[in-house]
């Protein structure tokens, strides 16, 4: 499996799009579309289980401008149920052949909302009039955490699911009060997913954190889209704009490495020392790999040890089909490009 992973997912014209008569302008072959719903559970969800079952760090991302479907992928609806359900869903009912089963497994969720650089808890009831108060901090073993965050043990599907419900609806109920919020904040999901195995006869776990992410709209991300609008402080989304800077270096940073790795394969030819060690000792001597800002946003920050190193990394980006979007679909695009 390959440490990034890229998907687009196109929706179709929405009420409003209809009524502005919007042509649509992204082609989508009518045998994959047929397939669409099944597929994106099916090539994206699968691979957040199997590499959780194995015990991978994982994000997964909606990314993609306000309307385009990041919601409706990652949460869904009482019609089309999302990403998140059903992956909750697939780790209660392993019936799997990616692993051996483990002795027992312990499931823990949060539910968080970044706005402004800030942090609220979405399962917890908070100061109506300063919600956003709890603060990234970084413990010197475990890395990153949100100071504060109340985390839920979980036995069973349902449990889950009312947790997911509860998070929607205060997150919804805030947007009545800050213009637009879900437009303007991140939504993390996260499930820490302990397995309890036997090793050699002694006891021992195996934790995967799966980190499952509402972006947003990437349009908060373009200067030229918030320039004309009257500031209130948030329009530009820094966590946004650090994380795409975060993702294309570390792309950057893998592809380094493999072009530096066939380099070195070759210079080490007749070498008998193993090409693996070899390899690896000269890239680091050579090549320099380029600094990564995980701590200039709050979202690349508590979501260091989820992206790079030994993590997985799903992108969807969601894209509109109508003709007004074609700014913004491009700007997608490109932005699911770079992160390859
Ligand atoms: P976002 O979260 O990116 O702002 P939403 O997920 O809220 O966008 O989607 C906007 C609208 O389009 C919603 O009414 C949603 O139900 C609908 N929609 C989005 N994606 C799809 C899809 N793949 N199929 C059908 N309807 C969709
Ligand atoms: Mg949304």
């Amino acid at each position: 499996m390959a440490n990034v992973k890229v998907a687009v997912r196109v929706r179709p014209l929405s009420k409003r799009e209809n009524a502005e008569e919007g042509r649509i302008i992204v082609e989508v072959d009518n045998k994959v579309a047929k397939v669409r719903n099944i597929k994106v559970f099916q090539d994206l969800g699968t691979s957040v289980l199997s590499g959780a079952f194995k015990g991978y760090n994982i994000c997964l991302f909606a990314y993609g401008q306000t309307g385009s479907g990041k919601t409706y992928t990652m949460m869904g609806t009482p019609a089309s149920v999302g990403l998140t359900p059903r992956i909750c869903e697939g780790l209660f009912s392993r019936q799997d052949d990616y692993s051996e089963q483990p002795a027992s497994c312990r499931v823990e969720v949060s539910f968080l909302e970044i706005y402004n650089e800030r942090v609220r808890d979405l399962l917890k009831q908070s100061d109506h009039k300063k919600p956003y108060t709890l603060r990234v901090r970084e413990h010197p073993e475990t890395g990153p955490y949100v100071q504060g965050l109340s985390q839920h043990l979980v036995t069973d599907y349902k449990q889950v699911v009312g947790l997911l419900e509860e998070g929607i609806a205060k997150r919804i109920t805030a947007a009545t009060h800050i213009h637009d919020a879900s437009s303007r904040s991140h939504a993390i999901f996260t499930i820490h997913y302990t397995q309890a195995i036997l090793e050699n006869n002694l006891p021992s776990e195996i934790a995967s954190k799966i980190n499952l992410v509402d972006l947003a709209g990437s349009e908060r991300a373009d200067p030229s889209y918030c320039k004309d609008r009257i500031t209130e402080g948030a329009n530009i989304n820094k966590s946004l704009v650090t994380l795409g800077i975060v993702i294309s270096t570390l792309a950057q940073n893998s592809q380094m490495f493999s072009s530096c790795q066939s380099i070195n394969s070759i210079t080490s030819e007749g070498d008998s020392s193993p090409v693996g060690s070899h390899t690896t000792g000269s890239v680091s001597g050579t090549r320099r790999q380029a600094y990564i800002p995980y701590r200039d946003s709050i979202l690349t920050w508590l979501l260091k040890d989820s992206l790079g190193g030994n993590s997985k990394t799903i992108m969807v980006a969601t894209i509109s089909p109508a003709s007004s979007s074609y700014n913004e679909t491009m700007s997608t695009l490109r932005y699911a490009s770079n992160a390859k």
